[in-house]
C-alpha cells in the first residue's frame, strides 16, 4: 500500500545546466511531516515540477530523473500556469477564501483551465494508483480532484488539506462553481482544515448550496460518509527550538544585534500579499512613534518581505504603497543614529531567519486574513527560554491556539500601536511566562503529529467507509436472506413505515402507500408462515385507516399500542398528562420556529421541524430539549430525538420493547426488521443477533445491513 501526496507544486526545484537537469528538494513543512508516517510501503509525490516544456524527449529526461525520488510530474504549459495557477486559483479562490472579494478577476476560461488542468492530474495519478493505495490532496489549486479519482478508481481513500481559510456561506455562495466545488471535495473521505471556523464554514456551505444534512462532523453523501475536521498545522519544533544552539547562527545572531543598535527590534516576516495586512502594519508603528515620542530611537521595525507574485498587478501596486509608506516613516522619523524601519524585499536563508527571530524582542504578526501562519509558531518556538511578545491578529487560524499572544484585530491599527505600547511596557517575567505556555502548544502540535493524525484519520474513515459499504445487501447476501427465508417455517417480519415503506415527504399526510407497496403487504400476510407488522410512531387512526384490512398486525406510536388479532391494545400503563406548561412550551417552539409543527397523539406530543432552516432549527431544538428538563422530570415522562423531530412521550414502551413483546408472541426461526429512523434503532438492538436487521437510508452501528429507500419493495417482493 502506498501514500501519494498530490500538490500543485512537488517540493523541489528543477534546472537545467549545459546538459542535464539538477533536482534540488525543497524541504518544507509537508514534506517533514511525511517523513514522521509510518506503515506505507512507499510514499510518493505528485506534482507539476515548476519547469515547462514542449519537447518529449525532455519530459522523459525529466521524468526518469524524478522516478528515484519517488516523485511524479504532471507537466503544464505556460498557457495553463497562467490560468489555472495564477487566474482561477490565485485570481479567484485565494481573494475569495481571504476575504478580499473585491479582488476577484473572474474569465471563463480561468475556469475552463482550472476543470481542464484538474483532469490532468487526475489521469497522471490513474497512471500509477493501485486499489488500496492512499492518497493526500494538497490545497486549493486541486479542489476537483477528489471526485474524479473517486469516479476513475475504486478502492482507495482519499484525504484533502485545505491550506487557506474556507470562508463563510455568504462570501462562498458568490462563486458561481460552487456547487461543482463542494462536489469536487466531497469525493474525499475525509476534509481537512486548520480551524474548526473554516470547517463549521464548510459544513454550512455544503448544506446550503447542496442541501446535504451533517451530523456533527460528517457529511452523508451519495452512501459515503464524509468526515470534516480541524487538523491545525504545526512546525518542525524541535528544528526549530534549537535553532539557536548552532554556532554559525549564533554569530549571526550577534552580528545581527550590533548592526541593528542597542535597541528593541519588531520583527515582522511575509510574502509580498494583501492578505498579510502589510500596510496596516506600518500605519500602526507608524501612528505609534507618532502618539509616543519618547520611544523614538528606542524601537525598529525589521520587516521582510519576500517576493511573490510581483508580476500581477495588484500585487506590484501593493509593493509600490510599501515601499512609499517605508520611505514616509524613515524620512519622518529617522535621526542620525536611528532607523525607525529596516526594510528588506528578499526571502532569508534557514540560519538567518532564526537569527532574526532569537534577536527580536518583538514579532508582530497581523494579517488581515491567514490560513494559519507558521511565521508565529516558528517566532515562538526559537525563543527558547528569552523573552519576547508575540502581537497576533485573531485573523490568523494560529490565534485558535497562541491564546498568550497580544491578540489584535488587524483593522484596527490603533489596535496595533497600543499592542506595541504594551510589549514595550510588558515585564520580562511576564513574557517569558507566556513564551512558555505557548511553546507548550507549538510543540505539542507539531508537522508530525498533524501529517500522521490526518492520516490515522484517514484510516479510520476509510474503515468506516469500509464497513458502510460491506453492510449494503449485495447479490451474494441477497440471495442468503432470499434462501433464510424461504427455509423457514415461521417468520417474523417488523416494518417500519415512513422512510422505509414510503419515501419521507414533506407534510406526512402526503406519504400515502401506493398500489405496489399495497400488493406486496398483501401478498406477505397472505403467507400463512408471515406474522407482519407495520411497527410505526403514527397513531393508531392513521395505520387502521390503511391498513386495517390486509391481516396485518400494526404497533402504534412507537409501541404504546398493538393491534393483534383485530383488536387494539394499549402497551402503555400511563396517559399522557394535560399540563399547561408543557402545552405552552411545546406551543411556543412551533410559534418561533416557521414551518415546524405539533403533532399531539394519546401517549405523546411531538415537535416535527424537518421543514425548517437548519441553523434554526438546531438552536431551538437545544432551547426546547432545555425547557423540557424540568416539567417532563416532574411529569415523568421521555424526551425522545428521531430524525428531524423531538418527541415527548410516556415510559414504558418504545419500538424495542415492542419487538421483545412481538418475538414473544412465538417460536419464530426467521426474524427481520426494516427502518430508517433513530427510534428504530432501539429495535435493532434488542433483535438476536441472526436477525435481518435492516437500516433504510443510511447505516446503523446495530443493524447488519442497510439499503435505500427505493429498493424496499423490490426487496420484500424478492422474497416471495
Ligand atoms: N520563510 C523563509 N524565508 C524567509 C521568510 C519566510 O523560509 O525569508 C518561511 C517561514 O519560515 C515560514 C514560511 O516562509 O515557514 C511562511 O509561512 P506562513 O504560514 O507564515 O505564510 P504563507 O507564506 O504560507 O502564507
Amino acid at each position: 500500500m502506498a501514500l501519494y501526496i498530490i500538490s500543485n507544486r512537488l517540493p523541489l526545484k528543477v534546472s537545467k545546466t549545459d546538459n542535464e537537469y539538477v533536482y534540488e528538494r525543497s524541504e518544507g513543512g509537508l514534506a517533514t511531516g511525511l517523513s514522521s508516517i509510518q506503515n506505507f510501503a512507499e510514499k510518493k509525490w505528485i506534482g507539476w515540477p515548476g519547469i515547462f516544456s514542449d519537447n518529449e524527449e525532455e519530459k522523459e529526461e525529466i521524468r526518469a530523473g524524478l522516478l528515484s525520488e519517488n516523485f511524479h510530474p504532471v507537466f503544464l504549459s505556460e498557457d495553463q500556469i497562467r490560468d489555472y495557477y495564477e487566474g482561477y486559483s490565485n485570481s479567484m479562490i485565494w481573494p475569495l477564501c481571504h476575504y478580499f472579494y473585491t479582488y476577484i478577476q473572474y474569465e471563463t476560461k480561468f475556469w475552463k483551465s482550472y476543470q481542464y488542468v484538474n483532469q490532468l492530474f487526475c489521469d497522471e495519478a490513474v497512471k500509477i494508483l493501485k486499489p488500496g493505495d492512499m492518497v493526500w490532496i494538497q490545497d486549493y489549486q486541486l479542489m476537483l480532484l477528489p471526485a474524479l479519482l473517486r469516479e476513475r478508481i475504486e478502492g482507495i481513500s482519499i484525504g484533502y488539506f485545505h491550506h487557506i481559510p474556507f470562508p463563510s456561506y455568504e462570501l462562498f455562495r458568490v462563486l458561481p462553481e460552487r456547487a461543482e466545488i463542494l462536489k469536487g471535495l466531497l469525493g474525499a473521505d475525509l476534509i481537512g482544515f486548520h480551524t474548526h471556523d473554516y470547517m463549521r464554514h464548510f459544513i454550512s456551505a455544503a448544506y446550503r448550496v447542496l442541501g446535504l444534512d451533517s451530523d456533527l462532523d460528517e457529511i452523508h453523501y451519495n452512501d459515503r460518509v464524509i468526515h470534516v475536521d480541524a487538523f491545525p498545522m504545526g512546525i518542525n519544533y524541535d528544528l526549530h527550538h534549537d535553532a539557536i544552539l548552532d554556532k554559525t547562527v549564533q554569530k549571526m545572531a550577534n552580528q545581527f544585534r550590533q548592526n541593528f543598535g542597542n535597541h528593541k527590534l519588531a520583527l515582522s516576516v511575509d510574502r509580498l500579499d494583501y492578505s498579510k495586512g502589510i500596510l496596516h502594519r506600518l500605519k500602526g508603528f507608524s501612528l505609534f512613534l507618532e502618539r509616543h515620542p519618547e520611544y523614538r530611537g528606542k524601537v525598529s521595525l525589521v520587516m521582510v518581505v519576500v517576493p511573490s507574485r510581483d508580476k500581477v498587478d495588484r500585487y506590484a501596486d501593493l509593493k509600490t504603497k510599501i515601499d512609499e509608506m517605508i520611505g514616509a516613516v524613515n524620512g519622518t522619523y529617522s535621526s542620525l543614529d536611528w532607523r525607525p524601519i529596516y526594510y528588506f524585499y528578499h526571502g532569508f536563508p534557514f540560519e538567518e531567519l532564526m537569527a532574526l527571530y532569537h534577536i527580536a524582542n518583538f514579532a508582530l504578526v497581523t494579517p488581515l486574513r491567514d490560513g494559519m501562519n507558521l511565521v508565529a509558531k516558528e517566532y515562538v518556538a526559537v525563543k527558547r527560554d528569552n523573552p519576547g511578545v508575540l502581537i497576533l491578529s485573531e485573523m490568523a487560524g494560529v490565534a485558535a491556539e497562541l491564546k498568550e499572544a497580544l491578540i489584535i484585530n488587524p483593522n484596527d491599527v490603533e489596535e496595533i500601536e497600543a499592542a506595541l505600547l504594551e510589549a514595550m511596557l510588558m515585564p520580562e517575567p511576564e513574557q517569558k511566562k507566556r513564551m512558555l505556555k505557548m511553546q507548550k502548544t507549538v510543540s505539542k502540535q507539531s508537522v508530525n503529529k498533524w501529517a500522521s493524525d490526518f492520516v490515522t484519520e484517514l484510516n479510520e474513515i476509510k474503515m468506516k467507509n469500509f464497513l458502510l459499504q460491506n453492510k449494503k445487501i449485495d447479490i451474494k447476501s441477497l440471495k442468503q436472506i432470499i434462501e433464510q427465508y424461504k427455509r423457514a417455517k415461521k417468520r417474523l417480519l417488523i416494518l417500519d413505515y415512513d422512510g422505509t415503506l414510503v419515501p419521507i415527504m414533506k407534510l406526512p399526510e402526503l406519504a400515502i402507500p401506493e398500489d405496489q407497496l399495497m400488493q406486496t403487504l398483501k401478498a406477505l400476510a397472505a403467507d400463512k408462515r408471515n406474522s407482519v407488522v407495520i411497527s410505526s410512531g403514527r397513531d393508531a387512526d392513521f395505520l387502521d385507516k390503511w391498513f386495517g384490512e390486509l391481516g396485518l398486525n400494526l404497533a402504534a406510536e412507537h409501541g404504546a399500542f398493538y393491534k393483534a388479532h383485530g383488536k387494539w391494545i394499549e402497551n402503555s400503563a400511563t396517559t399522557f398528562p394535560e399540563d399547561d406548561e408543557l402545552s405552552n412550551i411545546m406551543q411556543q417552539i412551533v410559534d418561533k420556529t416557521p414551518g415546524s409543527r405539533l403533532e399531539i397523539k394519546k401517549t405523546s406530543m411531538v415537535w416535527h421541524y424537518r421543514n425548517c432552516d437548519k441553523w434554526l432549527a438546531d438552536l431551538r431544538e437545544k432551547q426546547l430539549i432545555h425547557a423540557l428538563m424540568m416539567p417532563c422530570a416532574r411529569l415523568n415522562l421521555q424526551i425522545m430525538r428521531g430524525t428531524k423531530v423531538i418527541e415527548v412521550k410516556t415510559v414504558g414502551f418504545n419500538k424495542g420493547t415492542e419487538a421483545v413483546r412481538l418475538m414473544e408472541t412465538d417460536d419464530y426461526d426467521f426474524v427481520m426488521a426494516m427502518g430508517d429512523d433513530i427510534t428504530d434503532e432501539d429495535m435493532f438492538h434488542v433483535l438476536p443477533a441472526e436477525a435481518v436487521t435492516i437500516k433504510v437510508g443510511s447505516i446503523s452501528d446495530y443493524a447488519r445491513f442497510s439499503m435505500p429507500q427505493h429498493d424496499t419493495i423490490n426487496f420484500l417482493n424478492s422474497l416471495m
